[in-house]
């Protein structure tokens, strides 16, 4: 596409790759180029409302179930709220609509902060960095630089994860307001100005009278739903953006025990024989598989779909000692197959050398065959779904479905 003569900006859906002809040829001419993100952020305040503050989140993984549980806490708080952006409700329904907010709970992508100039949030968080849509962003340090967007112009709190270095790093590179805090989230003992975990307990050490010495309780493991380790870090992050926001600690732990999961995300759908079958079609990418990985043990891995330029000797490392046997599909199984081939030699793999949708059923059988009682049988299939689903809730739905109809067998 040609740039039409006496174009003076361009709005973009985030999907839109930086690199296409219209938008060099627009950068040439000075033309600006915003994502919907950024049209919504200028046209806040349009009506003569006073605009929602928003309290945003990113990161390569956790971001929905993190901003969902953010919303729920803001609620428990009494506040006018939505989960919005990356989400389902679009920012500009949230910004333009009707509906009076006290403040945004606002999920972003990579790519929607690509083209987010102006955004500047009241607190933020980035949750973790690991490689993700590289062949969007062409390099892992462009996708990185993208996440950091998200701190710039910060006014209370930039979030961090302290057990991902890269975070805390764009918080120091970042441009912030006056008085803006670093605030730090870990599994571990928390130190000044972190929240973390002592003894099954979520604390606060960051939002309270005397950091130093002090403190405060927000609300125990038991409360996350699941408590899984990566889980928690959400919740820790999510605390943190409300406590940012002024939100006291019975709200935090009130909003948390409401949160209920997403589909797709570490979903039980059935025990058959003794095996449980669990449906995390949400993981993506290799650091989101990794976390339901480190989850289970023994496991039936079902994995496979489009690899999005990732590689998976890594992740194939990591788990090869919990692995009772893989089932892979879809169109990058081969590379998933080639790891297991260099790193877990002994683990038992099954080819299925289709990517068909009814693949799917073929899947499950076979990882039924694999399993032993007392295993679970993990769909985590560490790639994007397109190769044969519509999208992951397709996925996701099609392993249930197969899993139901193999209850129903068995019974
Ligand atoms: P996103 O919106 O970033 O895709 P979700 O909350 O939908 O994140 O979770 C996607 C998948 O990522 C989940 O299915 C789970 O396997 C994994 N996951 C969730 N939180 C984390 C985390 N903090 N670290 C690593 N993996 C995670």
């Amino acid at each position: 596409a040609t740039l039409p003569d006496s174009t003076e900006l361009i709005v973009t859906t985030p999907g839109w790759q930086p690199g296409k002809p219209l938008f060099a040829a627009a950068a040439e001419a000075g033309v600006p180029i915003w994502g919907d993100v950024e049209l919504a952020w200028r046209l806040r305040g349009r009506d003569g409302r006073e605009p929602a503050p928003w309290l945003a989140v990113t990161g390569t993984n956790g971001k929905t179930t993190t901003v969902r549980m953010l919303a729920s806490i803001l609620e428990a708080a009494g506040l006018r709220t939505a989960a919005v952006g990356n989400i389902g409700v679009s920012l500009l329904d949230a910004v333009l609509g009707d509906q009076e907010y006290d403040v945004l709970a606002v999920e972003l992508s990579s790519y929607q902060l690509h083209w987010s100039p102006s955004l500047r949030a009241h607190s933020a968080a980035v949750l973790n960095l690991a490689p993700d849509h590289l062949d969007w962003h062409g390099s892992m340090e462009a996708y990185v630089a993208d996440k950091g967007r998200i701190y710039e112009g910060n006014t209370v709190a930039c979030v961090y994860n302290a057990a991902d270095g890269a975070t805390e790093d764009l918080v120091r590179a970042a441009d912030v307001e006056e008085g803006c805090r670093a605030i730090g989230f870990t599994l571990s003992t928390p130190g000044p100005s972190q929240l973390g975990v002592v003894d099954g307990i979520l604390v606060d050490r960051a939002f309270v009278t005397n950091r130093q010495k002090q403190a405060q309780e927000l609300a125990e493991v038991a409360d996350v739903n699941p408590p899984a380790p990566h889980n928690i870090a959400n919740a820790l992050a999510a605390a943190a953006l409300a406590r940012a926001f002024g939100v006291e600690p019975a709200a935090v732990r009130d909003g948390l025990r409401a949160f209920r999961p997403d589909p797709h995300r570490i979903e039980h759908v059935a025990d058959i024989d003794e095996v449980a079958y669990i449906d995390d079609s949400k993981a993506t990418n290799t650091h989101a598989a990794e976390a339901s990985l480190a989850s289970y043990e023994p496991i039936v891995w079902i994995a496979g779909g489009l690899a999005k330029g990732a590689t998976f000797d890594e992740l194939v490392t990591g788990c090869a000692k919990r692995l009772r046997g893989v089932v892979l599909m879809g169109a990058d199984r081969a590379l998933i197959h080639e790891a297991l081939t260099r790193h877990a030699p002994e683990v038992p793999v099954v080819d299925l050398d289709r990517t068909d949708t009814g693949a799917m059923s073929e899947a499950v059988r076979e990882a039924a065959r694999l399993a032993r009682p007392g295993d679970t049988v993990l769909m985590a299939p560490a790639c994007a779904s397109m190769d044969m689903f519509v999208n992951y809730n397709k996925r996701g739905e099609a392993f249930a479905d197969a899993v139901r109809a193999l209850a129903a067998e068995s019974a």
